[in-house]
């Protein structure tokens, strides 16, 4: 893809290029010797983007005001490498880094025997591995959760989840609401969901700080909320990001769920109307199956144990945003217990390994969005907290979507170790 079109991909507010931009292809991406870079851009990306216009650049990140991030493919990096940017280097080869992060452990149904080893956060895994190891989860502990099914994404998968109780019973207390892998490819969010419903359930018994956060709510968790996209991711391009809808008389695929819920979604600069764009808001609010399922089972929890925190999990960058996205000067009617509180869970985050997150509203700390499901939980699912949380890395180095598998424990540890401290003040 020519940067002209990544670049319409990451204006938002000012597409450079028009809706007739070139479809992303439709086939395997091999990215074997695309070197990436993260690109500081003094507070003026737009200067940046005006010397790529002739890269076939992959963008990686939005709308980021101090740096832009984007792949090279081998036959440009030597011309990129002329301008003489300030940058630094994300991936040598990302192909190769591709390859080492794709070498997936493969894992072996347990049943209802046994919990499942911590292996699993050793490796990523297959889709299909994510569905059976959720399954053996839950059937170790069959009076304490169970999964559900909201309903199907485009190409018919179902999207399921692990509701986990305490000993109040099924379905007595506040919602905890989470999401992961909204966007395909930040493949740490459903390894960093999945570890902490592994430890909601397995600490139970002997911790006393688990078992009061247990007793206390319910959970409902769905690790996978985008299935047909991070299918797509693993069999034909690592790094796709949006549903895979078609739509009539369109060449380019998919919808940015994240720009399709149902709140402030025909505001201006916060999403794309570009078909081709990464962050393309769809033909109208809520026209994604994906998005309908997740309002419709949203509506049933607000309407029944209400929602006490929703959080969806995403990469990279490192921020816990609070709402809203669609105005930066937009406030929750609770932002000071909002900021507080994500103070406190950075302050927990940087205990474990000295790991850096930033808190602040969505807009005024990273970029303008809207349709987005923070936004819609608060001031439509009535929800008390609603984040968005970016995992590793930061952005500068480390890996970008393509996380070392190395990075998934850590990852996890450190938010299982925030999260335990906001569950147990909200
Ligand atoms: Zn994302």
């Amino acid at each position: 893809m020519k940067l002209s079109t990544a670049i319409s991909l990451l204006a938002g507010a000012a597409p450079l290029v028009s809706a007739a931009a070139a479809p992303r292809l439709e086939r395997k991406m091999n990215y074997d010797g695309y070197k990436a870079y993260s690109i500081a851009t003094h507070h003026n990306p737009a200067a940046i983007k005006a010397k790529l216009t002739r890269f076939a650049a992959i963008p990686f990140n939005l709308d980021n005001d101090e740096h832009l991030d984007i792949a090279i493919p081998a036959e440009e990096v030597a011309a990129f490498e002329a301008l003489g940017l300030e940058t630094q280097l994300m991936h040598e080869d990302l192909g190769a880094d591709i390859a080492e992060e794709g070498t997936f452990a493969p894992y072996t149904s347990v049943g209802a025997q046994a919990v499942p080893s911590l292996t699993w956060f050793n490796s990523y895994h297959a889709y299909a591995d994510h569905i059976t190891f959720f399954n053996d989860l839950q059937a170790s502990f069959p009076n304490a959760s169970e999964i559900f099914t909201i309903g199907k994404s485009f190409q018919g998968r179902d999207i399921f989840g692990i509701h986990i109780w305490g000993s109040g019973g099924k379905g007595s207390k506040p919602a905890i609401y989470f999401h992961g892998t909204v966007h395909a490819r930040e493949w740490i969010s459903a390894k960093v969901v999945e570890y902490i419903t592994y430890h909601l359930l397995t600490q139970y018994a002997t911790d006393a700080a688990v078992r009061a956060i247990r007793d206390k709510f319910d959970f409902y968790i769905l690790p996978v909320v985008n299935p047909d996209g991070f299918v797509y991711t693993q069999t034909n391009d690592r790094l796709w990001r949006k549903n895979r809808q078609t739509r009539s008389g369109q060449s380019c695929v998919g919808t940015d769920q994240n720009r399709n819920w149902n709140y402030q979604w025909s505001v201006t600069g916060g999403a794309s109307t570009s078909p081709c764009s990464e962050t393309y808001k769809g033909l109208a609010a809520g026209d994604t199956p994906e998005i309908r399922a997740l309002t419709a089972f949203t509506t049933t929890l607000k309407n029944s144990r209400g929602i006490r925190l929703y959080i969806d999990w995403h990469s990279y960058g490192q921020y816990i945003l609070l709402p809203y996205g669609y105005d930066c000067s937009a406030r929750a009617s609770n932002h000071a217990a909002q900021s507080s509180l994500a103070s406190g869970m950075a302050t927990r985050i940087r205990q474990s390994y000295g790991t850096t997150f930033t808190t602040g509203p969505s807009c005024s700390t990273l970029y303008k969005t809207t349709g987005s499901a923070p936004d819609y939980m608060t001031a439509v699912g009535g929800a008390t907290y609603a984040w968005t949380i970016e995992l590793r890395p930061a952005g500068s180095s480390g890996g970008g979507f393509v996380l070392p598998a190395t990075q998934i424990l850590p990852s996890s540890i450190e938010q299982w170790e925030g999260i335990k401290y906001v569950l147990a003040q909200v």
